[in-house]
């Protein structure tokens, strides 16, 4: 669960936020810096090239970010439940 994707939800092509380590809020910057940032082209490649590099320095994989940063969607983590096995165990009480 990534609580920044969780915010982005409502408007992502509006929201400036990125968690870092995030591999949908990694390819949600490049998506943002593409579509919603106004600038030269120049200037756009040379974001998206830093905002993939710092991605990979976290340990991204650059080909999975720029696969999903090309795809129509805006990208965001999808709400998963929560595993049970992560539940925090409840105390047995005199049974
Ligand atoms: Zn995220």
């Amino acid at each position: 669960m990534c609580t920044t994707c969780n915010e982005a939800r409502a408007n992502p092509g509006g929201y400036r936020l990125f968690a870092e380590g995030c591999l949908h809020c990694a390819a949600r910057r490049i998506q943002y810096i593409q579509r919603s940032m106004v600038m030269a082209p120049s200037d756009k490649q040379q974001r998206c090239r830093t905002a993939l590099a710092q991605a990979m320095v976290l340990g991204l994989p650059e080909k999975e970010i720029r696969r999903m940063a090309k795809l129509a969607a805006w990208q965001l983590r999808p709400a998963e439940e929560m595993p049970a096995a992560s539940l925090p165990a409840r105390a047995r009480r005199g049974e």
